[in-house]
């Protein structure tokens, strides 16, 4: 929904590793493993990509980064990364309880051939079991099981907590309470806080 509504690319990093693992290459196999484990994959690495992404011609405008920067040093490393490129970042905080996450994440199923995301609750898919877009047999996520669920709450408050004070201090930063909010409603809070001059 963001992506129509600024017209800009969504670089998710999960999904471009995902794809290392389809591929089957060496960073894919290596991936796999620490995913595996709920366990995040190195810094190094997640920035290479991120920085060979932003400079094809669909980001020249402007970009939605999804799951990165998670740690501090990818922080640092982004916030250069933006400055060398004449990018100025509004950083999006989507707070929301974790019951419901496990809840949500436990439901979630994806299309392993187009990537789209499905909820067996709150969004399910026409025919049960298979993808609305061409039909592909949907998939569990490795790192949406429960207790891979729960070690990725402790590496978010061991590695991705001090992010937040870290753009919190020094970037246009703006705080969804999401818990209840419905992704239209988010949409909009995320909308206005850009119209505002702050965000500006
Ligand atoms: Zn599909």
């Amino acid at each position: 929904m963001l992506t129509q509504s600024l017209l800009f690319p969504h670089i998710s990093t999960g999904d471009m590793l995902r794809e290392h693992i389809r591929a089957g290459d060496p960073v894919g196999l290596k991936v796999r493993d620490l995913l595996k484990a709920g366990q995040l994959v190195s810094d190094d690495l997640v920035d290479q990509m991120v920085a060979e992404r932003i400079t094809r011609p669909d980001c020249h405008a402007g970009f939605i980064l999804d799951g990165y920067p998670r740690t501090l040093p990818q922080a640092e490393s982004v916030t250069s990364l933006l400055s060398a490129h004449g990018f100025t970042a509004v950083v999006v905080y989507l707070k929301v309880d974790e019951e419901k996450l496990v809840k949500r994440l436990t439901n979630r199923r994806q299309c392993p051939q187009c990537g789209t995301l499905y909820n067996v609750l709150l969004k399910p898919p026409i025919v049960p079991g298979r993808c609305d877009v061409e039909g592909s047999r949907l998939t569990t996520r490795e790192d949406d099981r429960e207790e891979v669920i729960r070690q990725r709450f402790e590496s978010f408050e061991r590695q991705t907590r001090p992010v937040l004070d870290f753009f919190g201090q020094r970037t246009k930063f703006l705080e969804v309470a999401a818990s209840d909010s419905s992704p239209e409603q988010i949409l909009h809070q995320i909308e206005a806080f850009l119209a505002t001059p702050e965000a500006a």
